[in-house]
């Protein structure tokens, strides 16, 4: 059943620069800048982060990075369920601390990762339960994401069977444009394709390094992905697309013919030349044509064709 106790009455605690210094020096914790330990001290960011998710009692929340539970709080306020995960045991302990009140918290102590194209069962498991408890409500990814992970997390979840409705991260800016280019930008590659295949996607904000404690050394962004399920349906074989992009862009500077020949069996083999020059004529592409000229619903029908002539 859906939690409907009412937790908006008291304010959230201020997660400042100041407020963090002095908790850290209680416990005695050092930051380790191996985790994306970048907390978010603005306090109207955090608000826009949330707002911008359009949270609601009906959704089941996944936080990724609980840090001191911060943002962990505001969304056990709004959400009906919220998993959080957090693998600094010491920040594991702040967090639930923090969020002892809400009883609509899973905070799960450990990697989200379970290797780097797989989540970890328990979060998924701790998924699939926060799901079962909002049956009318979205899945939504909501979290100040830490750099180092942020690529497979979402990677992974666009993976599963049942992904998330939609997403509202902060992510690096640069990352934040590489899952927002169009084909033909620089910044348009594999993760660019595996998200705008199934999603749409818009950068929300571009936050400043000053807006974090410690400052990281980079801009970053604000991302809202939504799911769009009609156009992910297009896709024959999620796992097999997936792989299909990533082999494309590892050989980026090479025309995608070749990588396609190569794919198809080498070109030793007549059947896989003619197999690849089938796929071009039926896309009308030019023997130059590189693979980040080609837009993402493309790449899907592409892909279709091309495992049609080549399986
Ligand atoms: N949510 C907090 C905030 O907004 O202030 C903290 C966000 S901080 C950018 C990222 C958090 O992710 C850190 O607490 C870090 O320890 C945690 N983290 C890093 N790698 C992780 C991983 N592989 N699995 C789970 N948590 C991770």
């Amino acid at each position: 059943m859906t939690d409907t106790t009412d937790r908006s009455a008291t304010p959230p605690a201020r997660q400042t620069t100041a407020y963090l210094k002095d908790l850290f020096k209680q416990v005695g914790f050092t930051i380790d800048a191996r985790r994306g330990q970048n907390f978010l001290v603005d306090l109207n960011l955090l608000d826009l982060l949330e707002r911008s998710a359009g949270v609601t009692p009906a959704d089941a929340v996944l936080e990724v990075g609980s840090g001191t539970g911060a943002l962990t709080e505001r969304l056990a306020r709004a959400a009906g369920r919220v998993v959080t995960v957090e693998i600094d045991p010491r920040l594991a302990q702040l967090a639930r601390e923090r969020v002892i009140e809400c009883d609509n918290v899973h905070l799960v102590e450990g990697d989200v990762l379970a290797g780097k194209h797989r989540l970890a069962p328990e979060v998924l498991t701790a998924i699939e339960k926060a799901r079962a408890a909002c049956p009318q409500g979205r899945l939504l990814l909501v979290a100040n994401l830490p750099y180092c992970v942020a690529t497979p997390v979402i990677s992974n979840l666009l993976a599963l069977p049942r992904p998330f409705d939609s997403a509202t991260v902060t992510v690096q800016r640069e990352m934040a444009e590489r899952m927002t280019a169009a084909a033909g930008s620089h910044s348009y590659n594999a993760l660019s394709v595996w998200i705008g295949s199934q999603c749409r996607s818009e950068i929300v904000r571009i936050l400043p390094p000053s807006v974090f404690w410690p400052r990281p050394k980079v801009d970053s962004a604000i991302v809202r992905l939504d799911l769009e399920p009609d156009r992910r349906a297009r896709i024959a074989d999620l796992e097999r697309f997936h792989g299909f992009v990533r082999d494309i862009f590892c050989h980026r500077r090479k025309v995608m013919r070749g990588v396609l020949i190569r794919m198809a069996g080498g070109k030793q083999q007549p059947a896989a030349v003619e197999a690849v020059e089938a796929v071009y004529a039926a896309f009308g592409l030019g023997a130059t044509t590189r693979a980040e000229e080609i837009p993402p619903d493309q790449f899907v029908e592409l892909e279709r064709e091309f495992f049609q002539r080549v399986d």
